[in-house]
């Protein structure tokens, strides 16, 4: 994210009955209302994996209504006797587990489904929801500096939800611990455009409506799936190395800043598969839209979302969260420097590529205008804690952090260890301890020292 201005049903067979009776400690009980983060007890849920996500989904822009049908393919992890969703506000009218009807009950944003028959570990199962309503966008100037989330649009809607918002347009386990595959079906008023993550397997019109099929076949967090619609001139073709790329603009955004989105796209995605390691996804691109009250991009995957037409690197810097968020995604939101710090300690890559600056520059200038005594430095920056976990020092003092391990490793290990980084953990999930680890390893240095002082002391740190 960049601110502007910044089973199957597990049957009960004769065998599992007689295990269960066996290991009483495995009879079914019921999954965990939370994935065990401190900064979101209740995001995501236990008991269970997603695997894959079918989203079907009919927007009325006028009415703002959304209907959805979501089929959520998961294996349980242990013997379930229930299980949680994450659903806020929308309305639910059923649910099935493996195609029968299933008993839920919601508390919150907690929805708990109780299937006619235990679902027994290891096996995979669905979950289909019939839900709908109108989707409302959450946060604002308080938390997290914008609203953000399912954001109503001139002629659509715009779709940003880091870091707990998926789940106010899809039931889910709606944390990036739990990543997934996806299928998303958009059906939207005749003329409009609505675009999503992966590659696009079908469009076409019927009656007064345009049907869209889009498919992402890499694991994905919760929170970078889209459903962005409106009107949008789509350029689509290769980048210069070969990668597909589809660009999406509101036209009234026509020559918006002078950027030319297409080109810095496809420029930056070949750049960083040099720097980074291959590029991750079946596709890269942007959806441009017009959405002032969110004062964010957000590094949506395969394309990201910017409100408004960004400069240059704020989109090299979503580009970068490709890598570093997407394909690598954290493991608890305490680790959010592993996206943030990375993807603006690209920006400093980036100026240091087109000959501008040094990204030791770039630190100097950073660390120099922020005297002693700023609340810039009183953030830990691997705990910065919920409410500022976008704070401008996980991002800022996170860039310096890789600095300083840049020069103290030097060139020839630092940019080893990126492509080694992204390879190591590609669509899966790492903390900072792994980072730490890989960089010691890469480096073949004990770096404590470096970490503990950058990235676990508050103050600022003498050179
Ligand atoms: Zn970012």
């Amino acid at each position: 994210m960049a601110f502007s201005r910044s089973a199957r049903l597990a049957a009960l067979t004769t065998a599992a009955a007689s295990f269960l009776t066996i290991a009483a400690s495995s009879a079914p009980t019921p999954g965990a209302p939370g994935i065990g983060d401190p900064y979101f007890p209740g995001l995501g849920n236990g008991g269970y994996d997603a695997r894959h996500y079918d989203l079907d989904l009919a927007y009325s822009p006028d009415t703002g209504r959304l209907d959805g049908r979501t089929t959520l393919t998961a294996r349980a992890t242990r013997n379930l006797s229930s299980f949680d969703l994450d659903l806020q506000r929308l309305e639910i009218t059923r649910v099935e587990v493996n195609g029968r009807r299933a008993v839920f009950t919601r508390d919150g944003d907690e929805v708990t489904v109780t299937p006619r028959d235990g679902l027994r570990k290891g096996r995979h199962f669905t979950v289909t929801v019939t839900y709908g309503g109108v989707p409302e966008p959450l946060g604002g100037p308080i938390i997290f500096g914008s609203k953000y989330g399912w954001m109503k649009t001139g002629d659509g809607v715009f779709v940003a939800c880091e870091p707990n918002a998926a789940s106010t347009w899809f039931p889910s386990s709606d944390h990036p611990a739990d990543k997934a595959t996806y299928d998303i079906r958009v059906k939207a008023p005749r003329g409009l455009t609505a675009v999503s993550n992966g590659r696009l397997v079908s469009t076409y019109d019927k009656g007064g409506s345009t049907y869209t099929h889009w498919r992402e076949s890499r694991p994905m967090a919760t929170y970078l799936a889209t459903a962005t619609i409106g009107k949008f001139d789509v350029r689509t073709g290769r980048t210069p190395g070969g990668i597909p790329i589809y660009v999406a603009v509101d036209p009234v955004l026509k020559n918006g800043n002078g950027v030319d989105v297409y080109a810095v796209t496809a420029a930056a995605t070949d750049y960083w598969s040099q720097v980074f390691g291959p590029y991750p996804f079946e596709e890269t691109g942007a959806i441009v839209d017009d959405m002032p009250e969110a004062g964010f991009s957000l590094e949506v995957q395969s394309k990201p979302a910017y409100s408004a037409v960004r400069n240059e690197t704020t989109i090299v810097h979503e580009l970068a969260h490709q890598w570093f968020g997407d394909s690598v995604s954290v493991a608890r939101w305490k680790d959010i420097w592993l996206n943030e710090g990375f993807a603006t300690y690209a920006q400093w890559l980036w100026a240091e590529h087109q000959g501008t600056r040094s990204a030791h520059d770039s630190f100097l200038a950073g660390y120099d205008a922020r005297p002693a005594d700023s609340a810039f430095w009183q953030i830990k920056v691997a705990d910065p804690q919920r409410d500022t976990m976008f704070a401008s020092a996980v991002y800022q003092r996170g860039a310096m952090t890789l600095q300083m391990l840049r020069e103290r490793i030097g060139d020839a290990a630092f940019f080893k260890l990126l492509p080694a980084w992204t390879r190591l953990h590609r669509y899966g999930n790492a903390d900072t301890a792994d980072f730490i680890r890989l960089a010691e390893r890469v480096s073949g240095r004990q770096l404590d020292d470096l970490f503990d002082t950058w990235l676990f002391t508050t103050g600022k740190p003498t050179l």
